[in-house]
This record gives structure tokens, C-alpha cells and sequence, in this order.
């Protein structure tokens, strides 16, 4: 089977699986981001001729190379690791939607700042990312510190005019992706936004939650994704960064 038609085939059966799921038990369809890191332009192009406008990606160098290439209506997602001399990104590529991976003031004042140097700046969407299950390794300000996301989240509504507060977001952890029962991370998001909601004075429906991976987005839609990011079940698997770097 060809490139073209695997791709196809892949996004078209995530696509329904999703309408499906929602359609049955009528919950809120979620915004779908395609995830690309690692894949080459032309994969991207194959969805984006099928519609699809909303990709994702994880490195700053690979984002600016693809988004050069390809149409400026792709709604790009960053979802990596942002650090805070990266935030030219915001300025570089008009056409980058959402950040998703925001965990700073001092980060948020820097999108802030770049966004603001565009000649038609267009808000960018942050979400606040959520380090729920509390492991070391992983990236987000952490559940149990409500103190410091609450004030993250009103630096932006206060003081960033050119960001737009999207809502929360998390990877959740290897253990509770697997698992049969209610994901205890998607929960702990959830309950979050609710706190942050009424503490700030936000409608809770004005805040997402971008939760759900290949391997979780079916239960993160049962606990009330709005935004699920899947890569692999579309693209098919990844080689790692340095077999890429190697073989270009
Ligand atoms: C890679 C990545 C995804 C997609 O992961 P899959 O398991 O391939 O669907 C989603 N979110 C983030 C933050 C990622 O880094």
C-alpha cells in the first residue's frame, strides 16, 4: 500500500472512531491534532488535502522548517518542551496556533511580548501544562501546587493581551494510559480546571482540556477531552530523533 493511502486510511479511521464514540454516547466531539514530530512534510500534506488543519510538534527547529514549507493556514501546535529563548516562535510563525506546553510567567511574558511584534498579532492559545501525575521527569507545574497554575493562569488574562488563556493540558502517566478504570490524571485536570474556573471567575466551558494520546484519547473523551493529540495511530510509529538526524 502506498504512503498516501496508509495515511489516509489511518486519519480517516481516528476521525471516525472519534465521531462514532461521540455520536453514541453524545459527548462534545474534541478537537483532533494530528502529530507529526518526526514525520516528514509530505505526511502532513496528505491529511492537509483531506481537510485536516490542526498539526503538532515537539521541536522548535523541525516546526520552523515544516511550517516554511507548508500552507499558512495550518493551525500549528507546539507541544514540547518550550524553552524560554525559543519564544520567537511566536513572532517567526504567524500561523502557530497554540502553545500547549506553557509552565511559566516569565515564558508567558516572552510569547506575550513576540506575539505582540506581528504586524496583525492574532491571539495565541496557551494552555497551562500539568505535570498531574507528579513525576519527576516529566514537564508541567505540578497538580498539587493549584497556587502557582492559578497564577500563571491570571498573568495571562491580566497581563498578556496577545495570548489567549486555552485552558490546561497533560500527558498522562504510562500507568493510567493502560489501564481499564477512570484515568486518575484526566481527572486530576478536570477537577483543576473547575478550582481555577471558580477562583478565577472563568465559565468552565471557556476552558479546555487537552488530554488524550494513541493509547488514551478513547477514555480522555469519557472524562471530557476537548483537544486530543495523537501521533502514532495516524503517522505509525516513530524512529527516534537521533536515527533521524543520522539518515538526513
Ligand atoms: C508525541 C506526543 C503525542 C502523540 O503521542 P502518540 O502516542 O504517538 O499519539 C501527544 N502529545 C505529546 C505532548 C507528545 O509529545
Amino acid at each position: 500500500m502506498s504512503r498516501k493511502l496508509q495515511l489516509e486510511q489511518a486519519y480517516r479511521a481516528a476521525v471516525e472512531e472519534i465521531s462514532n464514540l461521540c455520536r453514541t454516547n453524545s459527548y462534545a466531539v474534541p478537537n483532533l491534532v494530528a502529530v507529526s514530530k518526526y514525520k516528514p512534510a509530505e505526511d502532513i500534506r496528505v491529511l492537509y488535502d483531506l481537510g485536516h488543519r490542526d498539526f503538532g510538534e515537539n521541536y522548535v527547529q523541525e516546526l520552523q522548517q515544516k511550517a516554511v514549507q507548508l500552507p499558512k493556514d495550518i493551525k500549528w501546535h507546539f507541544i514540547g518542551n518550550l524553552q524560554s529563548n525559543k519564544a520567537k516562535l511566536a513572532r517567526e510563525i504567524p500561523n502557530l496556533a497554540f502553545v500547549e506546553t506553557l509552565d511559566s510567567t516569565s515564558k508567558a511574558t516572552k510569547l506575550d511580548n513576540q506575539r505582540g511584534q506581528l504586524s496583525a498579532p492574532s491571539p495565541l492559545g496557551v494552555y497551562i501544562q500539568i505535570n498531574t501525575s507528579e513525576e519527576a521527569q516529566k514537564a508541567g507545574i505540578f497538580a498539587s501546587n493549584l497556587n502557582e497554575i492559578e497564577s500563571l493562569a491570571k498573568h495571562i488574562l491580566e497581563r498578556c493581551p496577545n495570548l489567549k488563556f486555552t485552558g490546561l493540558m497533560t500527558i498522562g502517566s504510562y500507568e493510567q494510559s493502560h489501564g481499564k478504570a477512570e484515568n486518575q490524571d484526566f481527572r486530576r485536570l478536570s477537577d483543576i480546571r473547575e478550582k481555577i474556573s471558580r477562583n478565577l471567575g472563568v465559565p468552565t466551558q471557556s476552558l479546555g482540556l487537552s488530554m488524550g494520546m494513541s493509547a488514551d484519547y478513547v477514555q480522555a473523551i469519557k472524562q471530557g477531552s476537548t483537544n486530543v493529540r495523537i501521533g502514532s495511530n495516524i503517522f505509525g510509529g516513530r524512529v527516534s530523533k537521533e536515527d533521524i538526524s543520522r539518515s538526513s
